[in-house]
């Protein structure tokens, strides 16, 4: 990846006459290397491991990252860099170790690594030179100021702002931003001088709700520890002696809904916070909600940095900041927060570690739950997993002991898990059972809540046979053929496979074919006829696209005056509303006909989350669940509470088609304006890994290039290319192989995704 093992001195490394004027940096752009660059005399000093240096690149300025002094360089011409960027470093070698990993697994380059790790706000990105003036600049903040302009701004070559604008500018730069009325008290009147900074792009304006520390005023109703239960005390033990003896140790916290692993959590960090360690705790997006956020705050006081995609990038660069001093030892955040500046972390944990929400879907395409690991390994941490549905992949690796499994197996207090009513709906063409509406109508008049669940994605639709209930799936990839109305086929989007649809059941010979059904907005309308007085609500990605509507829906069942909750898998998730005493489920399959591999596990686990909603207060739950196919081994373990049947189950069908854990994959995205580019660059690609899967003789299997399942998306057409490999370093090579050798047109994107976990 570097130049350094090249060892030829050129003149320009023969002019050195102290190694430490050259430094080795990388820049955030695809580019797989990294980059030697000369200090100046006056730099040196300032040119550490850990800063940014504004950079010459090609005829652009860059900002790239100082990764260390180098003693020699082979590259003719090298060239100076301009300017240093920052005062102190922003990461600790050990945190650049931990980004080296990630761009070497994740095959992405370093600086862009660097750059997703860096809060944005910090980002002064220089594009372009204003003045035509060539040559070499001095150096120093003087220069940079009066040649260079911001990204969008138009402005024309700067006239210079004047000195008193240049000190109020200094102090904006030191405090990364402060308020209007912070900088008159230290300067007067000032606002001309803010304009102008800002006309000049140098300095920004934001209207900011400012943050009220909700305990200041009310010194709080602070939260005491719970005496643990059984269980629980032996989980807290576990994870405390790994924290005694300083010893990585990964866990799994396996309890149901509602048996108290939040209190486990909350009681590890603070053993961890007595033995002068810090605590990193990552959760979903949509549970970044006040409620666990509270409850953190309520236990611990202050001293802690909540980082979540509402904050403003200046906010969560000030939250950035916080954490590298050393002013916050708690750190929640969504999976982001994996890269938090943060030195001596005792514990990581990653709640609901299920969700496939840890994973980035774009640039670098890392998996927060995966790298938790690593960074806890980095830092002799316990590393705490977290879910009552976990990964497949997860149970396997506690089975074979390379997690250590803590089980929470009851809910507190003794409280039961629900009662579930499995509904078979063959050959109905109802939404809502008789069964499922009589419960609703008696919670209603009892004056309970109800939630009411069906998962309809509207893309996936599949062809589900009414006498057998099972769709229609592919011969080569176990998963879901994908009906396509127009073509009237039913296809694979892993292999190509296609059969004409609507033909005859396979499985049964059934002839009536139908397409699997109603979305929420259906379900809204039949509950209304159903219950014409009820206060109803419907949660799903239409109804909650508003800033806030998430949480005020959420508010409005939490102080009772909505009666009966419909929604997405959105509404599964984590809530807590003690008065839901009823759940029903519509369509238990639809997230079944989800052309990918773990159609079954993420139906189980939804399953299991959304009944795990009823029943968590005083009163006892229950559930019903409609399915065609009743016997459905994921439908029925999630109804029946037998996560060990489902585990064992899908590990087998795992294991027989060659899906992780016993296969490790990579997915290649190819997408372009044009459906022949896109096509013909799939091929070539498919192709020149098939050439270099039989030179370096590695153990892979390619499957398509096929149209991936959302097969045009922002008028993007899109194939795949998937790679399963039994063996991860064979994978690697034959990837690493082929970016070397691939040339790709610039009209077509090619991305590599490796452990693939949205496969749409
Ligand atoms: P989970 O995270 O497993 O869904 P929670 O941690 O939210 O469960 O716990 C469910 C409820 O039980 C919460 O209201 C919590 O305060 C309470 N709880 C947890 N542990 C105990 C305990 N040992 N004694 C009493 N109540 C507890
Ligand atoms: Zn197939």
């Amino acid at each position: 990846m570097t130049q350094t093992d090249v060892f030829l001195r050129t003149k320009a490394a023969d002019r050195m006459t102290d190694p430490l004027h050259i430094i080795e940096v990388a820049i955030p752009l695809y580019l797989e290397k990294t980059f030697h660059y000369l200090v100046p005399e006056t730099l040196l000093e300032q040119a550490l491991t850990g800063r940014r240096a504004l950079v010459p690149f090609g005829n652009r300025k860059l900002t790239g990252y100082i990764l260390g002094s180098v003693t020699e360089s082979s590259i003719a011409n090298i060239k100076e860099i301009i300017t240093v960027l920052d005062n102190e470093p922003l990461w600790t070698a050990k945190e650049l170790e931990f980004f080296r990993w990630t761009a070497t697994y994740y095959q992405h380059p370093l600086g862009e690594v660097i750059r997703t790790a860096l809060p944005s706000g910090i980002n002064v990105q220089i594009l372009k030179v204003v003045d035509s003036e060539q040559g070499r600049l001095t150096g120093g903040k003087k220069a940079l100021r009066e040649k260079f302009y911001l990204p969008g701004s138009t402005t024309p070559p700067l006239r210079q702002p004047s000195p008193k604008a240049l000190e109020i500018l200094a102090v904006i730069r030191d405090s990364g931003d402060i308020s209007a009325a912070d900088l008159r008290k230290r300067f007067g009147a000032c606002a001309p001088q803010l304009k102008r900074l800002t006309e000049l792009g140098l300095s920004r304006v934001e209207e900011r709700e400012v943050y009220r520390d909700p305990f200041k005023d009310h010194p709080a109703a602070r939260d005491e520890p719970r005496i643990l239960q059984t269980h629980q005390k032996a989980a807290l033990d576990a994870i405390s002696d790994c924290l005694d003896g300083k010893i990585f140790t990964p866990f799994l916290l396996y309890g149901v809904t509602g048996s108290g692993k939040t209190e486990v959590y909350l009681q590890s960090i603070s053993h961890a916070l007595e033995l002068g360690r810090n605590a990193l705790v990552l959760v979903p997006e949509i549970a970044l909600t006040p409620q666990l956020t509270g409850r953190f705050q309520a236990r611990f006081g202050g001293g802690i940095a909540i980082l979540h995609s509402g904050l403003s990038d200046g906010e969560r660069y000030d939250e950035w900041r916080r954490i590298r001093r050393g002013l916050a030892r708690i750190v929640i955040g969504a999976r982001s927060a994996i890269f938090a500046p943060m030195e001596k972390i005792g514990i990581i944990i990653v709640d609901e570690e299920h969700e496939a929400s840890f994973k980035q879907s774009d640039g670098l395409r890392y998996n927060a739950r995966d790298l938790a690991l690593v960074r806890g390994r980095m830092e002799q941490a316990a590393v705490v997993l977290g879910s009552a549905t976990p990964l497949v992949t997860t149970v396997h690796a506690a089975q074979e002991g390379r997690l250590t499994l803590l089980s929470l197996p009851e809910r507190v207090a003794g409280r039961p898990m629900p009662l579930v009513e499995l509904v078979a709906m063959k050959g109905s063409k109802e939404t809502i059972s008789t069964s499922l509406s009589a419960k609703l109508t008696e919670t209603f008049e009892q004056r309970r809540q109800a939630i009411v669940f069906l998962n309809r994605r509207g893309f996936a639709t599949f062809l589900v046979c009414t006498d057998c209930g099972k769709p229609l799936t592919c011969p080569n990839c176990s998963v879901t053929l994908t009906y396509h109305r127009q073509r009237g086929e039913s296809l694979c989007h892993y292999c190509d496979y296609a059969v004409p649809a609507p033909g005859t059941c396979p499985a049964c010979s059934g002839t009536t074919l139908s397409e699997l059904g109603a979305g929420t907005e259906k379900l809204e309308h039949d509950l209304k006829e159903l219950l014409p007085t009820a206060r109803i609500l419907r949660m799903d990605s239409d109804t909650t696209s508003g800033k806030g509507s998430h949480e005020r829906l959420l508010f409005r069942m939490n102080d009772g005056s909505a009666d009966v909750l419909v929604g997405t898998q959105m509404i599964a998730k984590g809530h807590d509303f003690p008065e839901v005493t009823l759940v029903g489920v519509v369509n238990a399959e639809a997230s079944l006909g989800m052309p990918d591999f773990r159609a079954a596990e993420r139906t189980f686990q939804l399953l299991s989350q959304v009944i795990g909603r009823a029943g968590r207060g005083e009163n006892p739950g229950r559930v019903v669940v409609q399915a065609f196919d009743t016997e459905h081994y994921a439908i029925r373990s999630a109804a029946e509470h037998d996560a060990a049947g489902f585990y064992q189950q899908e590990l087998e069908f795992r294991s027989e088609a060659g899906y992780p854990p016993f296969a490790f994959l990579a997915a290649f995205a190819i997408s372009g304006l044009s459906e022949q580019a896109v096509t013909e660059q799939a091929d070539m690609a498919a192709s020149l890994l098939m050439r270099l899967k039989a030179e370096l003789r590695v153990r892979v299997e390619i499957l398509g290039p096929a149209p991936s399942p959302l097969y045009r998306l922002r008028n993007r057409f899109r194939r795949q290319i998937l790679l399963k490999g039994s063996s991860r370093s064979d994978l690697h090579r034959l990837l690493s192989f082929w970016r070397q050798r691939a040339t790709v047109v610039s009209a077509v994107r090619i991305s590599v995704d490796i452990d693939p976990v949205d496969m749409m």
